[in-house]
């Protein structure tokens, strides 16, 4: 079994806290620039490989500079997360704008950021007309329907997923995307999300090299680049193997090699969009132990709830906690480590083997610098928390503040209230 090891220490901990009362998200700026350099190096082979990082996964815009620093772009779905990037310095094609559902005035603001977009349906070329005309670079999003398997085992079910275009509506939307003005073409698709297995990436790759060639030979449209968004996953339980980032690269390349090269479609660019690979392992929620309760369970009360992370209430996610200063103790108590939500499901963990918890321990929730703090909401009147990056240097710098109660009231007019 593999050991999950938290990046602060129970005295970096405690120092932050004296400052920042927990609970707080916290990521670590080394890691950070050591995945994205990895990643890179992964892809290094293919001339103008950008990883364009999934907004929604940490929107935070100091994570977002660090990113940029190490040549990432990122990837947008909303007017909101599009005006995020913009203020974070990125621009033209650093931004891919991936969005689903989409109003013209989105496109518009894409557009006037210079981003490239990537149409999710074949209806929304006309929202995309109504909205700026047809750019001389769009991608399109392919759902192949069906189930996706690898080998024998069925990682997803595309054919009940509401994102993407069929096979016929990706020929026809680059026709007339064409026709329309459209020079380049991107090809995109996103079919399993959080895979173990470093064999996700070589097989969506070859299923969208195989159809930009059948593409290109039936519309005649240049493909510019394939966009392998999201989806590689990382090792929330202690017993998961991590994804090898080098045997990713290499399998892609595999692919690029054995169907684009002879194609002549050796100058294609590769693009992912990858948030959770980036940062899940890079983020922590820390919170401290207040209350214990024993009753037909035994619980641990903890200052977070599901309004800090709602993973575990939504899906039944695991992410692994570390009692800071106890990693070496045995793990002889069984718990439920709870927060304070009216809601049954807001468990961090579910008859979990820990070591003997005391209140006023601070417990290490790993792996929650994507989709953590983003998927955070304020039901019950909980706020969400500060979000803290520990600096390469080893300080502690505040790069969101925690919401105050004037937050939460923030979109009343007390004075206007007529009863
Ligand atoms: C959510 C999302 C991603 C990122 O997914 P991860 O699982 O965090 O890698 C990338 N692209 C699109 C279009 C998404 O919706």
């Amino acid at each position: 079994m593999g050991k999950k090891t938290p990046f602060i220490t129970l005295d970096q901990a405690k120092e932050i806290a004296a400052v920042y009362p927990t609970p707080f998200h916290i990521y670590d700026e080394a890691g950070i620039r050591r995945t994205a350099r990895a990643l890179n190096q992964a892809f290094a082979w293919n001339k103008g490989f950008k990883e364009y990082f999934a907004v929604k996964a940490t929107p935070n815009p100091f994570i977002l500079k660090i990113l940029r620093e190490e040549g990432c772009g990122v990837d947008c779905s909303s007017e909101t997360e599009l005006m995020l990037s913009r203020a974070c310095g990125f621009e033209g094609h650093e931004i891919m704008f991936s969005s689903n559902e989409t109003e013209a005035r989105e496109f518009t603001l894409a557009d006037s950021m210079g981003a490239i977009i990537n149409l999710d349906d074949y209806t929304l070329i006309e929202t995309l007309e109504e909205g700026c005309g047809i750019p001389e670079t769009v991608s399109c999003r392919y759902n192949p329907g069906g189930e996706f398997a690898i080998g024998n085992e069925i990682m997803d079910q595309p054919k009940d997923a509401k994102y993407g275009m069929t096979r016929a509506q990706l020929a026809e939307a680059y026709r007339v995307l064409m026709q329309k003005g459209a020079k380049h073409f991107g090809l995109h698709a996103f079919l399993a999300s959080n895979t173990l297995t470093n064999a996700y990436y070589p097989t969506l790759a070859r299923i969208l090299f195989e159809t930009a060639v059948e593409l290109h030979r039936e519309t005649g449209a240049h493909i510019a680049f394939i966009n392998l968004s999201g989806g590689v996953g990382v090792a929330y339980r202690p017993e998961d193997e991590e994804n090898d980032i080098m045997a990713i690269g290499e399998g892609v390349r595999k692919a690029y090699e054995e169907v684009l090269v002879p194609a002549g479609m050796g100058d294609v660019r590769i693009c992912t969009e990858l948030g959770r690979f980036m940062l899940a392992p890079n983020g922590a929620l820390v919170t401290t132990a207040r209350h214990e309760k024993h009753t037909y369970k035994e619980y641990i009360g903890v200052d977070a709830c599901a309004c800090n992370l709602m993973r575990p209430a939504m899906y039944g996610a695991y992410h692994h906690i570390t009692v800071l200063d106890k990693e070496n103790a045995a793990c002889d108590h069984t718990y439920d480590v709870v927060g304070s939500l009216c809601e049954n499901n807001d468990k961090f963990a579910i008859d979990r083997k820990l070591p003997k918890i005391d209140r006023g321990d601070i417990l290490y929730i790993h792996d929650t610098g994507a989709h953590g703090f983003s998927m955070g909401y304020n039901y019950n009147g909980k706020l969400r928390s500060a979000e803290i990056l520990l600096e390469e240097s080893g300080g502690a710098k505040l790069i969101r503040r925690a919401e105050t109660p004037a937050d939460y009231f923030a979109t009343f007019d007390f004075t206007d209230l007529k009863f």
